[in-house]
C-alpha cells in the first residue's frame, strides 16, 4: 500500500479559553507537518546522518483534514483516562473512528503530559491521539520545544504500531531491526554521535520521531518503522479500513 494510504483525519478542540480554541491555521499546520514528516519532505531529512542514511524513510503515509469539531468545557486539566473522547464526560465522541483518524486537543493534561495515543487494537469509542494545544501544529499557540508539530507525528505512531525507540525498559526491544539499542529516552537535542552503553554500543538513533528528543531534533522514521506501521493498514493488521 506504500503511498497510497491517505487518513481522513478528523479534529476535535475541547476548548476553556479563547486561546485554547486554536485556529484553522494551526489546525492545517498540524496536517502539513504530518505530510511532510511522514513523507520525506520535512526539512532536515536531509541532514539525516550518514550512518543512517541508508535506514531513513519516506512512510508514504498522508493525512487530509475532514473536519473540525470544537466544544467549550470547563475542564482546565484532562487526565489520561480518555473522559476527552466522550460526550458524556464533557468530551467529544470520535467521529466514524474505524476509518478516520481522530485528534484531540486539549488545554493541559496532568502529569506535563503533551500527548497520548491508543495502539491499533483497542477499542473504537476511544481510537486516535489527544495533544495539548500548546504542542499542536506549528503555528499559533505552539510553543518551543515542542512547537513545531513533532508530537502529533510521534503519537501517530503509536497509532501505527510503532514503540518507543528504547523500547520503554533499559535497552529494550522496539520490535523495529534497523533502529539501534538505546540506554532510555533521550530529551532535549543530543549531541551527535550520542553513543549507547548497550550491547555493541551503538550510537543512538535520537533524531528518531519515537525517541523523546525536542521537536527540533527529531526527523526521521526508518525503512523497518514503515513497514510496521503498513503492515497495520493490511487485512487483520488493526488498522484495515482506511
Ligand atoms: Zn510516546
Ligand atoms: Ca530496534
Amino acid at each position: 500500500p506504500d503511498g497510497s494510504i491517505m487518513i481522513p483525519v478528523v479534529v476535535n478542540v475541547l476548548y476553556k479559553t479563547t486561546a485554547q480554541n486554536i485556529s484553522a491555521a494551526q489546525i492545517q499546520s498540524q496536517i502539513d507537518v504530518l505530510n511532510n514528516d511522514y513523507n520525506g519532505l520535512n526539512s532536515e531529512f536531509s541532514t539525516v546522518p550518514a550512518l543512517f542514511s541508508s535506514v531513513k524513510a519516506s512512510v508514504g503515509v498522508h493525512f487530509v483534514l475532514k473536519s473540525v469539531v470544537r466544544k467549550s468545557t470547563t475542564v482546565t486539566t484532562w487526565s489520561t483516562n480518555d473522559a476527552m473522547k466522550k460526550s458524556t464526560s464533557g468530551g467529544i465522541n470520535p467521529t466514524t473512528p474505524d476509518s478516520v483518524l481522530n485528534l484531540w486537543v486539549v488545554g493541559a493534561m496532568s502529569g506535563g503530559v503533551i500527548g497520548y495515543a491508543q495502539f491499533p487494537g483497542g477499542a473504537s469509542a476511544t481510537d486516535g491521539v489527544v495533544i495539548a494545544y500548546d504542542c499542536f501544529g506549528n503555528t499559533g499557540t505552539a510553543t518551543a520545544p515542542f512547537g513545531l508539530g513533532r508530537t502529533a507525528t510521534h503519537e501517530i505512531g503509536h497509532y501505527l504500531n510503532l514503540r518507543h525507540i528504547w523500547g520503554d525498559a533499559t535497552c529494550g526491544d522496539d520490535l523495529v531491526g534497523d533502529t539501534p539499542l538505546h540506554n532510555a529516552a533521550n530529551f532535549g537535542c543530543p549531541s551527535y554521535p550520542h553513543l549507547s552503553t548497550c550491547t555493541g554500543t551503538p550510537v543512538e538513533m535520537t533524531m528518531n520521531y519515537m525517541d523523546y528528543s525536542d521537536d527540533a531534533c527529531m526527523y526521521m522514521f526508518t525503512a523497518g518503522q514503515k513497514t510496521r506501521m503498513l503492515a497495520t493498514f493490511v487485512s487483520g493488521g488493526g488498522r484495515y479500513g482506511f
